[in-house]
């Protein structure tokens, strides 16, 4: 089925990257200054003025910098936060990623993928957490006498499985890349975001770490998403394993990959994950990860990232600790995964050791959601967008003049109602109910009028109303 690349055009130039970083290394107050300002108009940023950015070190700089990138963040996507599981279904893989713990050769951890039944039975648990969002995760190689239609029927099930009120309304997918022919199979199964990372975009450093398998074609994997928006799927989400090269060349490259994108499909990708390194059984690369990103580099990756492409939603999974992502939400995060397991039926058994790699954040969906309201953000658990086709250049058209507030602030609200009804601890729905009143007053007219609407349609026993 594997196609070879029709795409010869060379997206990654590795030659610019490093001018780039060279040139600008030590910019100068003003010119830092001016890069900031012309953050504030939410138009983006070039990788000049990206890499003014990244030079910077100074205490003062660096604090106007987290405070543009808030400006932004708040402007742009107010206190929402979007909340989702990932769902591992397989921990098989023909692949030899020094990083993993699924790696082929890897004898430390038990093989397992999970049934449909077993796919139905996490879903169930997730479901009664109170998760909309599931993102499918799995190794690189199907379970025995099984094919591709193992990911299509995988899918069709989480959709099938309804707990009470209760379903899964959106399914991610991060599975390896396909072929056209895949891609458009999986579009129709309805999948919201096809995301994959490359890992590294610098070809040296990605031939040494993938050593062995399909993942150590780097051309496969960096045009896997030219065939997914060929293949009609118009939300595609990218990412970069930070650790492996320096995190610079990384920022850089993702924003060419962006570009390439953008100029192609006229749109680039809804979604920028930013993994970090973390342990991973068996695996030196991930216990000394040969280029490791501090917390303070960390910081400044999520500040840069969001005033470089202030309509890209940011995703930050449980890799990290509370304290990081409490920091990096106000910085431009706009997603989390909560509650997670990184190991196939891990929301129903306890086997850490089987696991992809450490969590830093083991916290239950209900703690999470505590914390985060507390620290006044709304979790959002909204699928509005994706079920009405705005999606893809729909979306941006919204986003771009900040009209698409106007849907998700009363969807996370209708969304959070839900939770809170369905499925918090008391503690939760107390400082839930109070959050949603003051953010109800604090509104713009057309929000709080399609808001309230939607909230008492969920509280008079409606489910599933959005906008
Ligand atoms: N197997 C597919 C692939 O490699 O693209 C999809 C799933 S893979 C399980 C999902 C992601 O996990 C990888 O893209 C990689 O970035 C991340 N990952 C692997 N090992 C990791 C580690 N030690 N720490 C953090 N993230 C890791
Ligand atoms: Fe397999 Fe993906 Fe892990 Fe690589 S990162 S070993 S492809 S599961």
């Amino acid at each position: 089925m594997l196609e070879t690349t029709t795409e010869p055009a060379v997206i990654i130039d590795e030659q610019k990257i490093h001018q780039t970083i060279q040139s600008n290394q030590h910019p100068g107050i003003i010119q830092v200054r001016k890069t900031l300002a012309k953050a504030r108009e939410m138009q983006g940023l070039d990788e000049k003025d990206i890499a003014v950015l990244m030079a910077e070190t100074s205490k003062e700089l660096l604090e106007e910098l987290y405070n543009t990138a808030k400006f932004v963040k708040e402007t742009i996507y107010g206190k929402r936060l979007v909340l989702f599981a990932p769902l591992y279904i397989s921990n098989l893989c023909h692949n030899e990623c020094t990083y993993c713990a699924f790696r082929a050769k890897n004898k430390n951890i038990n093989r397992c993928y999970l049934d449909q039944d077993q796919i139905s039975k996490e879903i169930r648990t997730l479901v009664q957490q109170g998760h909309k969002r599931v993102l499918l995760v799995a190794g690189e190689a199907f379970p025995p006498r099984q094919n591709f239609e193992y990911y299509l029927n995988s899918i069709d099930t989480i959709y099938k499985t309804k707990v009470n009120n209760g379903e899964i309304r959106r399914v991610n997918v991060n599975i390896a890349p396909l072929s056209v022919t895949e891609f458009r199979l999986l579009k129709q199964k309805g999948i919201g975001t096809y995301q994959l990372f490359q890992e590294t975009y610098h070809r040296e450093t990605y031939a040494r770490v993938h050593l062995a398998g399909q993942k150590s074609n780097y051309e496969w994997r960096i045009n896997a998403m030219d065939r997914a928006m060929q293949a009609g799927i118009d939300d595609v989400g990218i990412g970069v394993l930070f650790g492996l090269y320096n995190w610079k060349f990384e920022i850089l490259a993702m924003i060419q990959h962006i570009r390439h994108l953008e100029n192609k499909f006229g749109v680039g990708p809804h979604t920028i994950s930013v993994p970090r390194i973390e342990p991973a059984s068996g695996s030196d690369t991930a216990a000394n990860p040969p280029y490791a990103v501090s917390d303070q580099d960390f910081k400044k990756i999520v500040a840069i990232l969001r005033l470089a492409v202030p309509y890209t939603g940011i995703i930050m999974s449980t890799r990290e600790t509370p304290q990081m992502r409490r920091e990096t939400l106000e910085l431009g995060v706009s997603q989390i995964s909560a509650g997670s397991r990184t190991n196939p039926g891990g929301y129903n058994e306890d086997a850490e050791d089987d696991s992809q790699f450490s969590l830093g954040d083991h916290r239950p969906l209900d703690e999470v959601i505590n914390d985060i309201t507390q620290l006044g953000f709304i979790p959002s658990f909204c699928t509005g967008c994706y079920r009405l086709g705005r999606t893809g250049q729909d979306f941006m058209d919204l986003a771009k003049p900040g009209e698409i507030k106007n849907h998700c602030d009363p969807n996370a609200l209708s969304t959070f109602t839900e939770y809170l009804l369905d499925y918090a601890s008391d503690s939760t729905r107390s400082v839930g109910e109070k959050l949603i009143n003051t953010i109800l007053n604090n509104m713009g007219a057309t929000a709080k009028i399609r808001s309230e609407k939607l909230v008492n349609l969920v509280k008079s026993g409606k489910r599933d109303v959005y906008c």
